[in-house]
C-alpha cells in the first residue's frame, strides 16, 4: 500500500504469530532501487509475505539497495539477514541496538538464563517462569540467519529512496531505538517509539550492559520529539497518523497513570511479580506475561531512582516498598 506518494513510501504489512498480529515494514522506492525499513520475523509466513510484496510490486531481490532497522526486536531485525543474503544489501541499525543483537540474539542461552534469574529474583514462581522463558526461546530462530550490520549514530543522514532522512535516537522501547525523519516532508518513520492505539512496551532487561532506567529514557525521548514538525507518522504497528503531538501527550499521561497504579500496588511491600499481577489482572499469553513483568520492573526501577520506592533483598528475592 502506497502511504506517501512523493517520497515513494509503501507499507509492507507482515503477519506475526502473536496477539499483536502484524508488523508494518516500509519499502521506499527510489530511482536506483528499493530501501527497506524494518523486516518482520524470519519465519515461513514472514518470508512468504515479503515474496508476495515483491511479486505485487515487480521487485527483484537485487533491486534492494539498503535495509534500515529501527531496533533489535525480532519483528524488526528478524528477516534482515535473510533479505541481506539474497540481495547483498547492507543492513543498518543504531549503534546501541547493534550491541544488543550481538549480546542477546547471538548469545541466546545467556540472555535466556539471565532473564530466568531476573524473573525468579523478582518473585515469579518457577512454574510460570519456565513457560515464559520457553516462549522467549522460540523467538530466537526468527532472527536467523543473522545479518552483518553497519551502525548508525544520532544525527546521521541516510538516503532512503531519493530523499534524505535524519536518524533520531529515541531510547526507551529499546536502549538504542532510532526513528528516521524526513524534514522537508515532515514524515517520521517511528518504529515502535510512537504507536497509535497501544503504548509501546517498556522493558527492563537483565543487568549486564542494559540501561537500568528505560522508562526515563522513553519519557525523555517522547519529550525530545514533541516539538518536531510532523505531518505524518508511519508506525510499525497500526495505521499511519497525523496527530503526533497529541499522541505524545496521551502516552506521557498513560505512564503517569501507570506509575500511580504501580505505587498503589506496591504499598508496604511487594515483589515485582505481585505488582505485575495486580496491575495486569487480565489473562496474558506467555509473551505478554514477559512484557508485563519486564514493564512492571521498568516502572518500579523508575520509582526507585526517584527515591519513591525502596528496594531491599530478602532470601535472594527483591522486595519493593513505598518510601
Ligand atoms: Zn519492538
Amino acid at each position: 500500500m502506497l502511504v506517501h506518494e512523493q517520497l515513494g513510501i509503501y507499507q509492507a504489512r507482515h503477519p506475526l504469530p502473536f496477539k499483536l498480529n502484524h508488523v508494518n515494514c516500509y519499502a521506499i522506492k527510489g530511482k536506483d532501487g528499493w530501501y527497506m525499513v524494518d523486516t518482520g520475523l524470519s519465519n515461513e509466513a514472514g518470508r512468504a509475505s515479503w515474496q508476495n510484496f515483491f511479486a505485487d510490486h515487480s521487485i527483484h531481490i537485487s533491486d534492494i539497495r539498503g535495509i534500515y532497522l529501527t531496533h533489535f526486536h525480532p519483528d524488526h531485525y528478524g528477516a534482515s539477514g535473510w533479505l541481506q543474503q539474497q540481495s547483498e544489501a547492507q543492513v543498518w541499525i543504531g549503534e546501541i541496538d547493534a550491541d544488543r543483537v550481538e549480546r542477546y540474539w547471538k548469545h541466546g542461552d545467556e540472555i535466556l538464563q539471565a532473564m530466568h534469574q531476573m524473573f525468579t529474583a523478582n518473585g515469579m514462581p518457577t512454574e510460570v517462569t519456565q513457560p515464559v522463558i520457553e516462549a522467549m526461546a522460540k523467538l530466537l530462530p526468527f532472527t536467523m540467519p543473522h545479518a552483518e550490520v553497519n551502525t548508525l549514530q544520532a544525527g546521521d543522514s541516510v538516503q532512503l529512496g531519493d530523499y534524505s532522512y535524519k536518524v533520531i535516537l529515541t531510547p526507551g522501547h529499546t536502549d538504542g531505538h532510532i526513528c528516521y525523519y524526513n524534514e522537508a516532508h515532515q514524515v517520521l518513520l517511528s518504529g515502535d517509539h510512537l504507536l497509535p492505539g497501544i503504548s509501546s512496551n517498556i522493558s527492563l532487561w537483565p543487568e549486564s550492559g542494559s540501561d537500568r532506567d528505560p522508562l526515563d529514557n522513553f519519557l525523555t525521548s517522547l519529550r525530545s520529539i514533541q516539538g518536531l514538525a510532523c505531518e505524518l507518522v508511519l508506525p510499525a504497528h497500526g495505521k499511519p497518523f497525523n496527530t503526533m503531538a497529541e499522541r505524545i501527550g496521551q502516552l506521557l499521561e498513560h505512564h503517569r497513570e501507570r506509575l500511580a497504579l504501580v505505587r498503589e500496588s506496591t504499598g508496604r511491600e511487594a515483589t515485582a511479580y505481585q505488582v505485575c499481577t495486580r496491575i495486569f489482572p487480565q489473562e496474558l499469553s506467555m509473551h505478554e506475561l514477559r512484557f508485563a513483568m519486564a514493564e512492571t520492573l521498568a516502572h518500579l526501577m523508575y520509582l526507585v531512582y526517584r527515591g519513591e520506592v525502596q528496594l531491599n533483598q530478602s532470601d535472594g528475592v527483591d522486595i519493593f516498598s513505598l518510601v
